[in-house]
């Protein structure tokens, strides 16, 4: 069933798992991703970044709509990184589920001033919001707009930061990147700062960029306090690597349910995996 952000993560948060936030943008990635959540009855959270909806329109947010509406297991639909006040209110009348206001970039007080406003509006309307806290890195035009470097969150701003805006979630950085690796940098999650965050918050806590770091401290960190995980570059990569592959250079390979179906099969198998890592798998018997 279509459900918001909220009612997906406060049990995520009771249960200590994480619920994965897919990056969606295309119809056959869309119908795989759902698939993969029933098999696994997993909740899932459908990630559309507002360069995504430009690329597919608000005709196939209905769609999705449609879909999760007769799901087998709880959806989200979550507008990604919204940037403006104007274009979180755009995302709610399209029917997104759930917005994220990111204002990490912006000083502190500017922050929360944007943050609340989006939020006594999204909840009047019955639509949860994620705020964003401290800056996740990113370094390709592909990924989502970030610095060049990641400044961690500090975790008496954290508390402030949620006190003043009234935020259902929060995403921090504590050692995830968008998008690819850069050469220079580690991946490395600074597991005590989400302790010690994770302390003094009740709230639900995202990660970014979880594509890349090492399995094993994904799978701590989800157990240990963060709550929605998003995943972007690795479901696509294993997608078109595979459609690499099908394609070949054979011009005669040209129907999309020729092509498709294998690609979908590749993007599944990780997204399977992304999905136990995260404890998540089964997890939609709670609702
Ligand atoms: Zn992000």
């Amino acid at each position: 069933m279509l459900t918001t952000g909220k009612a997906i993560l406060d049990v995520a948060n009771e249960h200590s798992f994480a619920v994965p936030a897919f990056n969606i943008s295309d119809w056959a990635m869309f119908q795989g991703i759902v698939e993969i959540s029933e098999e696994t009855n997993a909740p899932l959270i459908v990630a559309i970044h507002p360069d995504e909806v430009k690329h597919i329109g608000p005709d196939m947010i209905t769609g999705i709509i449609s879909r999760a509406h007769r799901s087998s297991v709880p959806i989200a639909i979550h507008w990604d990184h919204g940037a403006t006040y104007h274009e979180v209110l755009t995302a709610i009348q399209y029917g997104f589920t759930s917005v994220m206001i990111d204002g990490s970039l912006k000083p502190f007080d500017e922050n929360i001033a944007i943050t609340k406003k989006v939020t006594e509006s999204a909840h009047i309307l019955g639509v949860s919001v994620e705020g964003e806290l401290g800056t996740i890195g990113g370094n390709d035009s592909y990924a989502e707009a970030g610095a060049a470097e990641i400044i961690y969150t500090d975790p008496d701003d954290a508390v402030t930061f949620v006190e003043q805006t009234g935020v259902d979630s929060l995403a921090i950085a504590i050692g995830t990147f968008h998008g690819f690796y850069p050469a220079h940098l580690k991946p490395e999650l600074k597991l005590d700062l989400l302790k010690e965050i994770k302390g003094r918050l009740q709230i639900p806590l995202v990660l970014h960029g979880g594509s890349g770091n090492p399995d094993d401290e994904i799978r701590e960190a989800a157990r240990i306090g963060i709550n929605k995980i998003n995943i972007s570059t690795d479901i696509k990569v294993a997608y078109h690597n595979k459609m690499r592959e099908v394609l070949g250079n054979d011009p005669k390979v040209r129907e999309p349910n020729a092509i498709q179906p294998a690609c979908i099969r590749a993007m599944q198998v990780v997204a399977a995996q992304k999905i136990e890592l995260f404890g998540a798998a089964g997890k939609g018997s709670l609702y």
